[in-house]
């Protein structure tokens, strides 16, 4: 019977984190169990940064950008005597679960946790929507509408100077971010790991718009292409003269969207409910459309989940 819990955030911060931690906080404390928030991630659960969090810990914060608790990268997280070390802290503590909230990297280590005997429960934290079995994760929402928000303004511009705006998004092992941005803005062309980069069809796509617009949008994942090169090529080959922007970190911070608050609120109360009315381990929480569900951690890293992507694509192309 679990009594205290421990909650994290890990990795990449992500818009709704911190409504996260709050749903996990008020619920927990609902039932009955107390809760202690660990800083930094694994990295403060390693070096023993945990505090006692009460309801008032987590008043005011649904609201807020990145998230309360820290958040940082230990890769030797993967080592067995790094993650002994950890558990020791939390048996300090009396903790007898952790609530992990973050990306593939956090349920890596979540699941590593789990199998040394900590009950552990993942929640998908990240803005990149790049975890299998979930149909959206915290902070995908509140990022496109960054995303969108961004790429409007630049279209104001590059229509006054006839030019093609080429963006970069990140999202670099799921390309929904620059679909769905995409789609919301009525770009040229995207790239992203799931439909390739084809420098003809893009040069074909934005000679077609020069006939009858100001302006064409191409937007491409990160790590997709050399968005320079690419601006030269377009610049030289077609009648637009091509500018690049790299929207970055940007796309991490602000206030979450409503949409993510109320996912991070749901997923919060579904995994302490997990916690308390099962005995599941090593799970995550997901998002199935009509009901927030769990799922083994293993089958949402080696899950494939390129064909929503897809699907979306062929919604582009079709409007394009
Ligand atoms: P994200 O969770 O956003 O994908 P990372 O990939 O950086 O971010 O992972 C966050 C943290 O999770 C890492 O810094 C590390 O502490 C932990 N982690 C990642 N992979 C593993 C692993 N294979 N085993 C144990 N812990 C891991």
């Amino acid at each position: 019977m679990v009594k205290k819990i421990g909650v994290l955030t890990s990795g990449g911060d992500a818009p709704g984190m911190n409504a996260a931690v709050r749903s996990v906080v008020r619920s927990a404390i609902a039932l009955g169990l107390e809760v202690y928030g660990i800083h930094d991630g694994y990295l403060g659960m390693y070096e023993g940064r945990i505090e006692r969090l009460y309801r008032k810990s987590v008043s005011e914060k649904m609201g807020h950008g990145g998230t309360f608790l820290g958040t940082a990268r230990l890769p030797e997280f993967a080592d067995q005597e790094v993650r002994e070390k950890a558990i020791e802290n939390l048996r300090i503590y009396g903790i007898d679960a952790v609530v992990t909230i973050g990306g593939d990297g956090t349920y890596r280590g979540a699941l590593a946790l789990s199998k040394m005997g900590i009950r552990t429960i993942a929640i998908p934290g990240t803005i990149d929507n790049d975890i299998a079995g979930t149909k959206f994760t915290i902070g995908f929402d509140t990022a496109l509408n960054t995303a969108v928000e961004a790429v409007d303004k630049l279209r104001d511009t590059s229509s006054s100077h006839r030019r093609c705006s080429i963006v970069e998004v990140m999202g670099r092992n799921c390309g929904d971010l620059a679909i769905w941005t995409a789609i919301a803005v009525g770009a040229e062309c995207v790239i992203c790991k799931e439909t390739g980069f084809n420098l003809e069809e893009i040069i074909e796509n934005v000679t077609k718009s020069a006939k009858s617009k100001n302006h064409a949008i191409i937007i491409a994942a990160e790590h997709m292409v050399d968005i320079n090169e690419l601006a030269r090529e377009v610049s030289e080959r077609t009648p637009f003269e091509a500018r690049t922007t790299v929207l970055g970190y940007i796309q991490r911070g602000g206030c979450p969207s409503a949409k993510d608050r109320v996912l991070a609120s749901e997923m919060g109360v579904k995994a302490v409910q997990t916690l308390v009315e099962t005995d599941e381990t090593g799970v995550c929480v997901c998002d199935e459309g009509e009901i927030i569900a769990t799922l083994p951690i293993e089958k949402a890293i080696n899950g494939d989940d390129t064909a929503p992507v897809l699907e979306k694509y062929k919604v582009f192309k079709m409007l394009w």
